[in-house]
């Protein structure tokens, strides 16, 4: 529920708090905030603000976490790491190093994950609406599983394999009709979602795939939501997918995969973290009898305690009288949309370690872009922090960067990955003139000036 619920005024924790459960994340008396062994302000100080900080240890802990927790069931899984979470070619290489595949749902996404160095044999792809070129590049790619969404879809991937001459490895996604308990925008499993095959409708589907030319059927799958940090709907819909399984071998067909989706939470404000041990032992113990091979598709959970994004104090602004300052920051909800696209809460923490002691105050933080939705946080508890102040976003590695746009005509910010004691630039700050560069004007818009220039 972390993101449905509005941040009640007073009760924020701490930078203690949030530093408490951050490991890679330090503050120093000289440094100040520190990410890994880099000093933030180091950063800051080469490229100026917004800048998007991703750290490569904290990406491999957590790689390295999961995977630990599915090994000790004595059933591993496959990891694919849901690339629309961040699909940056450093982050995928770092999680590809460390074993990962690929979940992706575009064909841009495939081509980033090969670019990577993801092998096809180790990307699945999910998405309700693939394109006939999209099913193709797949194909002659060699990808390892198809997630497909619907009958229609499966006749155009038929088509599509049959005139490639291959044959696609196919998982039907199932909509199981659970509430993953989690915010309306960011919930997949419920019969009123786009996603998936109606639960009732799986086996006959599946026994008409394994009739279609070109479409050799091996698995289902399931995704019913992001930020998930309770078991029971993992539990309740990965038991209605082993009815599944069993009904599928009932009528004597094969069956071989089982893709458990993501979806797996994080703390963002003061939630429990979804424990990858819990999710383990839920998966273990609703299909680990069955036999099949198994996958799970984390995307936030991987990625999202690994970002920052670096923002100052463009300057403090006085509201009416007796309510709370706006701190304007330089950063805005086209960088990071998540607070306005889903309420979402966001540590911050200031990169001084003199502003980090300072005594808190009730604040409304907010970007420069013209829209009210462009706040960071509404009742804020922070420590007090001036105009020139600069401070890190925390938890911004997934659907952060991902979606950020140049609306207001604000160019992309910059990108860095942090490992270790050193950092690199992994994307320049996007030039002005990039804005243009590929607008064009058709020559006859300029007939129609008025002799006068039209002027006022
Ligand atoms: C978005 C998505 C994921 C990843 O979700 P997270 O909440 O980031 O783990 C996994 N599988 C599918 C099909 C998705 O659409």
């Amino acid at each position: 529920m972390a993101e449905a619920s509005p941040p009640c005024p007073g009760q924020d924790p701490s930078v203690a708090a949030l530093l408490a459960v951050r490991p890679a994340l330090s503050m120093h008396a000289m440094d100040g905030l520190v990410l890994e062994e880099v000093p933030l302000n180091t950063i800051a100080d080469a490229l100026g603000t917004p800048t998007w900080v991703m750290s490569a240890g904290t990406l491999r802990a957590r790689y390295q976490r999961l995977a630990t927790a599915f090994r000790a069931t004595g059933r591993p899984v496959s990891i694919h790491f849901a690339v629309k979470a961040n699909d940056h070619l450093a982050v995928l290489r770092v999680l590809a190093a460390q074993g990962a595949g690929a979940d992706v749902v575009s064909g841009g996404e495939l081509q980033r994950a090969l670019m990577a160095g993801i092998p096809a044999a180790r990307i699945v792809f999910s998405g309700v609406g693939k394109t006939m070129p999209e099913m193709q590049a797949a194909l002659r790619a060699g990808i390892a599983q198809i997630n497909v969404e619907s009958a229609e879809e499966l006749e155009l991937l038929s088509t599509v394999a049959q005139a490639e001459g291959l044959e696609a490895p196919v998982a039907l996604r199932i909509n199981p009709d659970v509430d993953a308990g989690t915010h309306a925008k960011i919930t997949t499993g419920l019969a009123t979602n786009k996603f998936g095959i109606p639960y009732n409708r799986a086996v006959d589907l599946y026994a008409h795939a394994a009739t279609l030319p070109g479409i050799r059927p091996v698995g289902l799958a399931m995704h019913i939501g992001s930020q998930i940090v309770r078991m029971q709907p993992y539990r309740t819909a990965y038991a209605r997918l082993a009815d599944l399984v069993r009904a599928i071998r009932a009528r004597g067909l094969h069956i071989e995969a089982l893709d458990c989706g993501g979806g797996l939470g994080i703390s963002y404000r003061d939630e429990t973290e979804g424990a990858p041990e819990a999710l383990a032992a839920a998966i273990h113990g609703e299909l680990g009898g069955l036999g099949t091979r198994l996958a799970i598709e984390p995307g936030r959970w991987l990625a999202g305690p690994a970002g920052l994004l670096l923002s100052t104090v463009i300057l403090r602004k006085r509201g009416y009288e007796g309510m709370p300052p706006f701190l304007v920051l330089d950063a805005a909800m086209n960088d990071l949309m998540r607070p306005s696209l889903y309420d979402a809460w966001h540590g911050i923490i200031p990169l001084s370690a003199r502003d980090a002691v300072a005594p808190a105050e009730q604040v409304h933080v907010v970007g420069p872009v013209c829209e009210s939705g462009d706040t960071f946080g509404h009742d804020r508890t922070l420590p007090h922090m001036d105009a020139g102040a600069r401070l890190a976003l925390l938890d911004c590695g997934a659907y952060g960067m991902v979606m950020s746009s140049t609306y207001n005509a604000r160019p992309l910010a910059a990108q860095v990955m942090v490992d270790g004691g050193h950092w690199a630039v992994i994307r320049e700050r996007q030039a002005i003139t990039e804005l243009w560069a590929a607008d064009s004007i058709p020559p006859w818009v300029d007939e129609t000036l008025l002799p006068s220039g039209g002027g006022l």
